[in-house]
């Protein structure tokens, strides 16, 4: 059998091993993809790291990517209904969901589906087909996966931080209650952060302020380019001063939405206090199991008509939303891509990540 590579977690904390597996025959209605682009993700780090319960070693991380068609077993649509064929360059949901159970079918929430699964996330490499995520030349999709035939005036590259970042941010967006003219904020400046401002404000947002650290300097400076009306440092400015300025601006309300997109639970009791009575406080952010949060439960929630709202993921329709928001060119988000590396550079790309000398970073695996 052919043998193709990918680089490999084996163990936590060491660098990444390039391997190879056998590219083992497709099963009836699967699709083999030859991956061009991965993006890595800050999931990625929080696998290589042993933060995140659901990572099997050994594995192939990557669930951001985009490629072509290599080989499928028999006839396949994409979400259109338009024929796939080898050499179609395709998105495809990174999420395996059921497709038949409660969460799939009666509260159309596939996030939710108690079997979901993540290519790149959930599956070990060891056992055939062994190329279930993206930092690998090939990724096999199963039968009946949901894929896009990418027909959008954009270098598919850009596309790569919409698979996961953009359908996560599209997603909040989609559950924060936003009413067109609000006053929203978004906290972390990071991909997801980046995102979720674009999509506020292309879902109406009146304005958007964008929240960072000393060490999100220059994200903060892309958000401002990407239409923030005001991006500041957390680090050089007091809480007392942040209230200030936000009351200020807000006629005393505060933001009627605040998407928290930095990851760390530590943040929300300063940030949801400034909430707007009857606003939502999201947290898109959090992806992994983190310190409990003491919460004023009837100050801070019940008495402001709050809604705290997860987010989990996310499913098809975010990701083509994710899509159509990079393609109709209205933000740049060719600049969120700071990085590029090949994949044998997988560990140096998990590496500028964790420090955020990168925005965003991916692995150009071909042409
Ligand atoms: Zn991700
Ligand atoms: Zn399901």
């Amino acid at each position: 059998m052919e043998q193709a590579t990918a680089a490999v977690i084996e163990d936590f904390n060491e660098p990444l091993k390039m391997r190879s597996f056998p590219l083992t025959p497709l099963g009836d209605g699967e699709v083999r993809v030859r991956i061009t682009h991965a993006g890595i993700c800050g999931s990625d780090v929080h696998i290589w790291r042993g933060h995140d319960p659901r990572a099997p070693l050994p594995m192939i991380p990557g669930h951001e990517g985009i490629g072509y068609i290599d080989e499928m077993s028999g006839e396949k649509k994409d979400i259109f209904g338009r024929t796939l064929n080898p050499g179609d360059a395709v998105l495809w949901e990174r999420g395996v969901m059921c497709g038949d159970c409660y969460y799939c079918t009666i509260r159309k929430q596939p996030a939710l589906c108690p079997t979901r699964g993540t290519y790149g996330i959930s599956y070990s490499c060891e056992e055939p087909p062994h190329f279930l995520g993206c930092y690998g030349t090939y990724l096999h999709l199963r039968a009946r996966h949901p894929m896009i035939k990418l027909d959008l005036d954009v270098e598919p590259e850009v596309l790569v931080p919409a698979t996961c970042s953009g359908a996560t941010a599209a997603h909040a967006v989609e559950t924060s209650g936003l009413q067109p003219g609000d006053f929203a904020m978004v906290v972390g400046p990071g991909p997801v952060g980046l995102f979720a401002l674009a999509q506020l404000l292309h879902a109406g947002a009146g304005e958007v302020w964008i929240a960072g650290t000393h060490a999100d300097r220059s994200r903060l400076e892309m958000a401002l380019e990407f239409g923030a009306a005001n991006a500041f440092d957390v680090d050089t400015m007091g809480g007392d001063e942040i209230r200030e300025c936000i009351m200020d601006k807000t006629r005393g309300v505060g933001p009627n939405v605040i998407l928290d997109c930095s990851g760390h639970a530590g943040v929300l009791p300063q940030w949801i206090d400034l909430t707007a009575p009857g606003g939502t406080y999201s947290i898109p952010g959090i992806a992994t199991p983190q310190e409990e949060i003491p919460l004023e439960i009837f100050r801070t929630v019940a008495r402001k008509n709050l809604r705290l709202q997860g987010v989990w993921v996310s499913d098809t329709s975010h990701l083509w939303s994710a899509a159509k928001l990079v393609a109709n060119g209205a933000f740049p988000f060719e600049k969120l891509i700071t990085h590029t590396f090949p994949l044998e550079e997988a560990t140096e790309g998990l590496r500028v990540t964790e420090s955020k000398e990168s925005v965003k970073a991916i692995l150009k695996i071909m042409d």
